[in-house]
């Protein structure tokens, strides 16, 4: 008798194993300090409040939480000047971008994104069972929004719209934003993935909450990840509209979400001015290692987020060695480029250093 192993679902050959990000203790740096710029995390220690807030309920861990997010919901009503009930929330903006796609995707049905953009959307996509359509960037490493409008079928069930894009921090535009929407059928859902908006300084960016108010068709997802520096917590929420809303608590995990999570991002809303300040720090280091770079004769497409790109192609790997050998951890893309996100200001120094070298030994 042959050997029965439990049966699996063949589309999990094609998804790579969970690979950790490189961490602190693995890197190959020679001596001293060693700065992970590899995960867009937030340099800056939680918001005041936040841990004080969060432990008040420590003492209830044999609780479940408030399964709804209910004062959460409520802050991120007055915050967002939105209905209570066009919030849902999750673990995380990836734990709702997991929601929505097992709330509108099937085997057979067509998702349809901007490539290379967030990671999570080929992965949880394959998990539902659908098809990914890929439209590539555009040259200058932008959202081709007339090709993706070009590309919906009627398979089309769900896209993806990355505002600022990771790993390229470019953004789109309202205009070309609305022109995509008027061509979107209403029975297709744009998602649009807001991860990083605290981080965009540019007067023609669309606010999402400000574009989904009169589409029904239209979901805009944010986190506490990022600018308010939650990510070890995982909560993260969609504003839609009730039908899309509802959905989204059905295929929720129920109580994913935990009470120091809860806590923690209502503690940060009310923080919101010190956010924007460290916000803007992040913001002028991003823009002084852009001047950097572009002064080095790199060419860095303008990031609206708190990383920027490289496109190292071939020499990808190479560089995110010299990277490693200087104690900066990056996030690589195989002949592809390099994300690096913008960290303590010694950090970032670090980094431009290594950039620097790399191009005098690279290009003489
Ligand atoms: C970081 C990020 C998120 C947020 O992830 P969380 O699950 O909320 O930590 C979502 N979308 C994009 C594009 C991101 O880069």
């Amino acid at each position: 008798m042959g050997e029965q192993l439990p049966r699996l679902r063949p589309v999990l050959e094609s998804i790579p194993g969970y690979r950790p990000g490189r961490s602190v203790a693995s890197s190959g740096a020679r001596a001293g300090a060693v700065y992970k710029l590899s995960s867009n995390e937030n340099p800056f220690p939680p918001l005041p409040g936040v841990l004080e807030r969060a432990l008040v309920g420590a003492d209830s861990v044999n609780r479940y939480p408030d399964l709804a997010c209910g004062e959460l919901v409520r802050e991120l009503s007055r915050y967002l000047d939105v209905p209570e009930s066009h919030i849902a929330t999750g673990t995380g903006s990836v734990g709702v971008t997991q929601q929505l796609l097992q709330a509108v995707a099937e085997p057979g049905d067509e998702v349809l994104y901007a490539w290379r953009s967030f990671e999570a959307y080929p992965v949880l996509t394959q998990i539902v069972g659908a098809d990914s359509v890929r439209v590539p960037l555009t040259t200058g490493a932008a959202h081709d929004l007339a090709a993706m409008a070009s590309a919906i079928t009627d398979r089309t069930r769900l896209v993806f719209v990355c505002n600022p894009n990771n790993p390229t921090g470019t953004i789109v535009h309202r205009a070309e934003l609305e022109r995509f929407l008027d061509r979107v059928p209403p029975d297709v859902l744009v998602v649009l993935d807001e991860a990083y908006i605290e981080f965009v300084r540019d007067d023609d960016f669309p606010d999402g909450i400000e574009v989904y108010r009169n589409r029904p068709n239209v979901c805009v997802l944010r986190t506490f990840s990022k600018a308010f520096g939650l990510a070890g917590l995982r909560v993260g929420f969609a504003v839609a509209h009730e039908p899309v809303a509802v959905a989204l608590r059905k295929t929720a995990v129920p109580f994913g979400v935990t009470r120091f999570a809860q806590d923690a991002a209502i503690a940060s809303l009310r923080a919101d001015g010190l956010m924007r300040e460290r916000v803007a720090a992040l913001v002028a280091e991003r823009d002084r290692v852009t001047s950097a770079l572009t002064e080095q004769g790199w060419t860095v497409p303008p990031s609206h987020a708190n990383f920027v790109w490289l496109a190292t192609r071939e020499r990808t790997a190479a560089f995110t060695q010299d990277c490693d050998d200087e104690g900066i951890l990056v996030r690589s893309f195989d002949g592809e480029g390099v994300r690096i996100s913008i960290g303590e200001r010694t950090a970032n120094d670090r980094f431009l250093f290594a950039a620097k070298r790399f191009r005098k030994e690279t290009f003489g």
